[in-house]
């Protein structure tokens, strides 16, 4: 069924063919019509799915035309910057045809040019929690005029520790709208937040929550821990690869990673929470216009982002959690193109393939790269315990290595 039967206005539809898209997606299939009718939705949707273009297009051919002297109308909050920015390019490029504003808000930037873009006038404010609530405490922003919340990677706004802000926020949009959410699981303490904001959703799943998309071919790379670095090196090597992201556990592993790929004269950008604004921009646009051809990245720092053509995604550390695995590997073969996932597994890294087999349902694939010299999977050396709170065996070892065995 062609975008032309949904009943977006004619401008959206332009917008939607100069941005190159035929079909549409399942999930903009099923939510388009529910948001042209005003309704309430949760979708649930994997990565890559589309869903971007799912609440912005229906919301953009309600809006029509820009409102002169009228606060925003449509309000949609996302977890991080990237995602923000990325977000609001989404919302401009569908909306090119008509005169609607779209500004994004978000913290690590100056206030001055978000600060004199919202005085202007705009119908549509996509925003991170935080720095948006600076503008609703000075008066530079209010939400009397909102009749559309999005709220966006709902699970991933929660982890991050945003649910006082977004409540808060939520509260000071008027109880008269139109409330999408979107969120890749909706585990019960997202459906308690669903049962405070939305009225009468509609659900609209695509594909199960936990399963990986169909075009990412994935699989397992067991290794000892003193050959991650080694292996990575050769896989790339190897591997036909336009453009890979590499995923780091943590920051300071991750800016290692950076530094030793870049040592063996790989272009290298790192993306995660402790570089500047400046540096994470430019760090995304290299890898988007193909100036890097690797970027090590951590988990939050990378959800979601859109990257297209990204031809390989290789785990250097297990996931920490099984939902991540999904996130990560499906940054992947986005929108039906193909893609290669590889994780590197070490013995101790068995507990944690196990838990994201029994999340996804399936058995990873186990590969060993052909031509590589194996050394014996020397244990890594003991660390420190973990804090209290975070999930046990991740690092002492659990007898993986005798299961690498059996398997192959
Ligand atoms: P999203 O899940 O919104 O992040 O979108 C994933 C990717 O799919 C983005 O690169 C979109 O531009 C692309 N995309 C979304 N909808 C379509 C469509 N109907 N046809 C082709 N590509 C699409």
């Amino acid at each position: 069924m062609p975008f032309k039967t949904l009943q977006l206005s004619d401008a959206v539809l332009r917008g939607v063919h100069a941005a190159g898209y035929k079909d549409p997606t399942p999930i903009q299939l099923r939510a388009i019509p529910v948001v042209l009718g005003g309704g309430d939705l949760i979708g649930s949707a994997q990565t890559g799915t589309g869903k971007t273009a799912a609440f912005a297009l229906p919301i953009l051919s309600r809006l029509a035309a820009h409102a002169h002297g009228r606060g925003a109308r449509v309000l949609v909050l996302e977890p991080t910057r990237e995602l923000a920015a990325q977000v609001e390019t989404a919302f401009r490029d569908f909306a090119r045809f008509t005169d609607l504003r779209a500004v994004a808000v978000f913290g690590g930037v100056g206030y001055g040019n978000q600060r004199a873009e919202l005085r202007r006038g705009v119908d549509i404010i996509v925003a991170t929690p935080g720095r948006l609530m600076d503008y609703l405490k000075d008066g530079t922003v209010s939400l009397r005029d909102i009749s559309v919340l999005v709220l966006d990677e709902v699970d991933r706004m929660l982890d991050l520790g945003f649910l006082p802000v977004v409540k808060d926020i939520i509260g000071r949009c008027p109880k008269q709208r139109q409330t999408l959410f979107f969120s890749a699981t909706v585990p019960p303490e997202i459906q308690a937040v669903a049962a405070f904001a939305l009225r009468q959703p509609t659900r609209v799943e695509v594909g199960a929550n936990r399963s990986v998309s169909q075009s990412v071919n994935h699989a397992v790379f067991p290794v000892g821990f003193g050959q991650k670095f080694e292996l990575l090196l050769a896989l790339l090597a190897k591997e036909n690869f336009d453009s890979v992201l590499v995923f780091s556990r943590t920051k300071h592993g991750a800016d290692k990673i950076a530094r030793r790929l870049k040592a063996a004269n790989h272009s290298v950008a790192v993306l995660h929470a402790n570089r500047s604004q400046n540096q994470r921009m430019e760090a995304l646009a290299g890898f988007k216009s193909g100036k890097y051809e690797i970027m090590v990245a951590t988990d939050i720092a990378a959800r979601g982002i859109d990257v297209a053509g990204v031809t390989h995604v290789i785990n250097y550390d297990v996931p920490e959690n099984p939902e991540d695995y999904v996130h990560r590997i499906g940054r992947t073969g986005r929108a039906q193109a193909v893609g290669d996932a590889f994780t590197l597994v070490t013995p101790e890294d068995a507990g944690d393939v196990r838990d994201i087999e029994r999340f996804i349902g399936q058995k990873i694939p186990e590969m060993r790269l052909e031509g590589f010299d194996y050394q014996a999977m020397a244990p890594r050396p003991p660390q420190p315990p973990r804090p209290q709170g975070q999930r046990p065996g991740t690092i002492q070892p659990r007898g993986g290595f005798r299961r690498f065995r059996s398997r192959r």
